[in-house]
């Protein structure tokens, strides 16, 4: 088994070193020295994380928990992160040269595969012009040029760096536009970490049993309300006792952030109208289902246009991208065309841009999203199965490439639903699955992703490890 692409384990850097000015504690001292590549093991031997371990224990002491962002640090599945050297197609390989089939694609963006040839290819051109040039460049327009004719809601696009910046950016488009400041979310839907959506945010809010956060002062949650998932009464109850006042209702037109949960029938609909009838906006947030539930996104899948929508992930094809946008009369409020303040050092810069628009290309071709519906089916039909011959409560589902999969009989169809799932079970699931080179999201609340580049092979051999785990756990 190759211990990275091309076996170049760890290129790049000539195995550059660079020291800590602070010495480890000594409970976590460790031979280990900080550097940026280690060489890989050209074998996979026994399952190990021996250099995983020693680098979380080394990262511990120079980043919050190790980690830049908290779902990565395994807290919620236990043991320790692992650390990647590199990707390719539908796989990863770690430090210790373990190589993984991964259904977690940085997230979301890698949907043509990681390390795409000619993602590679066109960012290695774009790179000899220069990295950024903070003044308008080409490649910005044709973007969104392929952004506004997929997207049936996008009239005019923004782009920014992430999809917590998108999500800041079209709430304050939102009252901008409405002069009101009020706004329903829902329970467990997950919208970046500004601090009007940090309340039931699900996601990795979820996962660290933070029902909220400290230091998001109450004022910017006080015009936040919220709803359970698929609760059309309960949004009813809101507009009603907030009469004239919502600005917006913004939701995942369908759900990753509390594992996957889609939509009832009827629900985006009723929504719909009811932002309507009570002069409200309707945002999608598809920040993971943009391009992802087909070319056009959630709103295109379901047939129903919101008024503003988020991007992120797939547009930047793993690079860092986000945007919003919507009706013209609406985006043409934003600065400078408008009075509403927004801008970015780095937005819309030629190498997000660049990896948007090869991404983008390549999600065009025909059959692509036949191709991700098929092989995520079988995947889920094939764990779904797992579990129910080995007499596990399991259910789950898919949309494209996109699914998720709850340890309990189900319906899932929101956030508490989906915390009736059984947490432990779900641990020992992980780990043994990690073991059979398997790198599912390390956590029970968050979707999985495929790819293009994931063949029959690697979901037969997926489902042939769950069926194995699933009888043992
Ligand atoms: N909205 C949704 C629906 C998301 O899933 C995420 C991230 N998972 C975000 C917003 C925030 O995006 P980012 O992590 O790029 O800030």
């Amino acid at each position: 088994m190759a211990a990275s692409i091309n076996g170049v384990g760890g290129v790049g850097f000539g195995g550059l070193t660079c020291s800590t000015k602070t010495p480890l504690p000594s409970s976590r001292s460790s031979s280990f020295r900080v550097q940026m590549s280690v060489p890989v093991e050209d074998k996979k031997r026994n399952y190990t994380l021996q250099k995983s371990q020693e680098a979380f224990n080394a990262a511990l002491n120079l980043m919050p928990g190790g980690v830049n962002s908290p779902v990565r640090a395994f807290k919620s599945v236990g043991g320790q992160p692992i650390f990647m050297d590199s990707v390719k197609g539908s796989h990863m390989w770690d430090i210790d040269g373990n190589e993984y089939i991964d259904y977690v694609g940085s997230w979301g963006p890698a949907i043509i595969g990681h390390a795409d040839d000619e993602v590679l290819e066109a960012l290695a051109e774009t790179m000899k012009k220069g990295t950024s040039f903070g003044s308008p460049c080409l490649l910005e327009s044709v973007l969104a040029e392929m952004v506004i004719s997929a997207v049936p809601s996008i009239e005019m696009v923004r782009f920014v760096n992430s999809g917590t910046e998108a999500c800041m950016g079209v709430l304050r488009l939102a009252r901008t536009f409405t002069g009101r400041e009020k706004i329903i979310k829902f329970e467990g839907c997950y919208h970046g970490h500004a601090d009007p959506f940090l309340v039931k945010a699900g996601s990795g809010v979820a996962t660290l049993g933070l029902p909220d956060s400290p230091g998001v002062p109450k004022a910017t949650t006080s015009g936040t309300l919220t709803a359970p998932y698929n609760d059309i009464a309960a949004v009813e109850g809101l507009f009603n006792s907030n009469e004239g006042e919502i600005a917006a209702i913004i939701l995942e037109p369908a759900v990753g952030n509390s594992g996957f949960i889609t939509p009832k029938p009827d629900f985006l609909e009723a929504i719909r109208r009811l932002t309507k009838e009570n002069g409200a906006l309707l945002i999608f947030d598809e920040v993971m289902t943009g391009f992802r539930l087909s070319y056009g996104g959630a709103q295109e899948y379901f047939g129903i246009t919101p008024d503003l929508t988020t991007l992120g992930k797939v547009i930047g094809g793993g690079l860092p991208v986000g945007a919003y946008g919507g009706r013209r009369e609406i985006m043409e409020m934003v600065a400078p065309a408008g009075p509403m303040y927004q801008a970015g050092t780095l937005s819309g810069n030629p190498l997000a841009m660049t990896a948007g628009i090869q991404t983008l290309k390549r999600l065009k071709a025909p059959g692509t999203y036949e191709y991700l519906d098929r092989i995520t089916r079988e995947l889920v039909q094939g764990i779904l199965n797992a579990g129910k011959k080995t007499g596990h409560a399991i259910c789950g589902g898919h949309i494209r490439g996109m699914f998720g999969f709850f340890f309990t009989e189900g319906p899932v169809h929101n956030f508490d639903d989906a915390k009736k799932s059984d947490a432990a079970k779900f641990v020992r699931f992980y780990q043994g699955m990690l073991r059979e080179g398997v790198y599912f999201a390390p956590s029970q609340f968050e979707a999985g992703f495929t790819s293009l580049a994931h063949s029959p092979e690697d979901i037969q051999k997926t489902v042939a490890a769950a069926e194995n785990v699933l009888s043992n756990i």
